[in-house]
């Protein structure tokens, strides 16, 4: 069979993409990332985070950096989605989860790597076409919506994980309304001079926030394009 990706040959010829690159980021996640989560490490050992970034810069896949995507977006870097996904399982695999902001579609394949039902929704129709390709050529189950994502995804509500990838200044009610009882969200949250990284959990009805640390996102922003 032919391959279905032909790396740069220079990437390809120093290993930097290599399945040898993702453990020594794993092992770096385990280490100095206070990452425990086996299920996490192993789902992030397994997808090829490389495939999800511009060829040209698919030799620093395995940087703990964020990196550029287009349309002034960035990728997460893994501490960052590692954290978050560890955050989001910590109390019990959710059987399906939201995730605000497809971008690159990383995060959306480490969720559904884990077995996880994953919707979705992204607002730059580039972005999620880009996203879309990788998730089929990749053979992951995401389904994707293209649309302002602060509105959740009704249709499919309540989800048991929701995860929002681009920061604002509040978490917006309409996302809380589509989570489920027992179910966990986790988004930044803040302004210009600094952005937490929430967990909010529904229990009994009540909702109960962990502050998980500083972080950096790009803004959650109106409307589509
Ligand atoms: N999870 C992504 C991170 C992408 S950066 C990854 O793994 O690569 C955040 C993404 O959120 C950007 O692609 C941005 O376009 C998107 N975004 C910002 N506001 C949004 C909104 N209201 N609805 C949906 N997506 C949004």
């Amino acid at each position: 069979m032919m391959p279905r990706y032909h790396l740069q040959p220079e990437a390809k010829g120093l290993g930097m993409t290599s399945q040898r690159a993702r453990d020594r980021m794993v092992e770096r996640l385990r280490g100095e990332g206070g990452i425990r989560d086996e299920r996490v490490l192993t789902a992030m050992r397994t997808v090829p985070r490389h495939v999800f970034i511009d060829e040209a810069l698919a030799s620093r896949a395995y940087e703990d950096t964020a990196l550029p995507i287009g349309n002034g977006q960035t990728i997460s870097q893994p501490w960052v989605v590692a954290r978050m996904t560890e955050a989001l399982i910590e109390h019990g695999l959710p059987a399906r989860v939201l995730e605000v902001g497809t971008g690159s579609g990383y995060q959306a394949s480490v969720l559904a790597t884990l077995g996880l039902e994953t919707y979705s929704v992204e607002r730059i129709e580039e972005l999620l076409r880009i996203a879309r390709r990788r998730f089929r050529h990749q053979g992951l189950n995401v389904r994707t919506r293209h649309d302002d994502g602060r509105a959740g995804w009704p249709e499919y509500a309540p989800f048991g994980g929701i995860i929002v990838t681009a920061g604002a200044a509040a978490i917006e009610p309409g996302l809380l309304a589509q989570l489920d009882e027992g179910g966990t969200l986790v988004a930044p949250v803040g302004s210009a001079t600094g952005q937490r990284l929430l967990r909010i959990r529904r229990l009994d009805g009540q909702f109960v926030q962990d502050d998980l640390g500083a972080v950096v996102f790009v803004p959650l922003l109106p409307g589509t394009l």
